[in-house]
């Protein structure tokens, strides 16, 4: 089947062939999302899934060793499902021994060890999951589905079944005034989840989202691009779990990646030079025309 649009993938797996095997995404609610809404999530039938297979054995070489599962949360999935997709994958490209794709905290919760530990011995390393906070009050009212502790809870047993996992960081949730204490209850739980990466994204509003009604009627509001960049230095300043940190995403006003802790303070040293001279209107310009944001 075609690829339905829009399909999300993070930087790292931006060169693998990209598999189609679910539609929509078991959740929907998020406030800041609005990619699946009226989209229910189904299984792609695996005849298609099959004809896709083809279609990329027909391009693969020696170096296609990966594929990114797509659909909003296709790790939600049965794990028959999936290994019955990994069956077809590498009965026709040998070389693939490994899979990526987004996942909800909750599909993880959803799968017992057993099955966690079949996926990771089938090759499932480095899945995307949008984590976004660890702050509760944020969470909760973005509808995101998992609290803080969830996030902890699972990303542990992910360690123990042997999966690689990165998250998605999305400053600016909190709201304005907010955005030290989302950062610290963030550094905190991320801390104690241990991603081995994480890719800062900067929450940008705009009139499709969920989140354009809270903003309407004065429930929620955005932070200055000024409490963002000093909501992402403390973030970063405050990780201690090693990990990789992307903070390049187009709505990213301040760019830079590093290693924690190795370049934590560089990290940290960066904004410091760079906040006092940003210009609150030309970046909250720059946002709005990059995202068609509406704040
Ligand atoms: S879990 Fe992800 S795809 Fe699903 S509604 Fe939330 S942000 Fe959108």
């Amino acid at each position: 089947m075609p690829i339905e649009s829009p399909q999300h993938r993070p930087p790292h797996d931006m060169n693998c062939p990209m598999l189609q095997i679910a539609t929509g995404c078991t959740h929907g609610r998020c406030r800041f999302c609005d990619i699946f809404i009226d989209v229910p999530f189904s299984a792609v039938p695996m005849e298609e899934v099959v004809a896709d297979i083809e279609q990329i054995a027909r391009h693969a070489s020696a170096l296609t060793r990966r594929i990114y599962l797509t659909g909003g949360n296709p790790f939600a999935l049965p794990t028959e499902r999936l290994t019955a997709v990994f069956d077809a994958v590498e009965e026709r490209i040998p070389t693939v021994k490994g899979y990526g794709g987004f996942c909800r905290i909750m599909d993880i919760a959803r799968k017992t060890d057993d099955e966690l530990a079949l996926l990771a011995s089938r090759g499932v390393n480095e899945i995307t999951i949008g984590a976004e906070s660890g702050f509760d009050e944020a969470l909760d009212f973005m509808q995101k589905g998992h609290s803080a502790a969830d996030i902890v809870e699972q990303g542990r047993r992910l360690h123990k079944a042997g999966i690689g996992f990165t998250f998605f960081y999305l400053a600016g949730m909190a709201g304005a005034g907010r955005g030290q204490q989302n950062a610290r209850a963030s550094a905190e739980v991320f801390s104690a989840a241990g991603p081995s990466r994480i890719l800062v994204v900067t929450l940008t509003p705009t009139k499709t989202w969920p989140l354009a009604r809270a903003i309407r009627e004065g429930r929620w509001q955005p932070p200055t691009e000024g409490e963002i960049a000093r909501e992402i230095q403390t973030f970063v300043g405050a990780l201690a779990c090693p990990c990789a940190v992307n903070c390049s995403h187009d709505t990213d006003i301040i760019k830079f990646e590093g290693m924690v802790p190795a370049d934590r303070q560089n990290m940290v040293a960066l904004l410091d030079n760079l906040i006092p001279k940003m210009d609150e209107g030309a970046a909250r310009r720059l946002r709005e025309m990059l995202h068609r944001a509406t704040f």
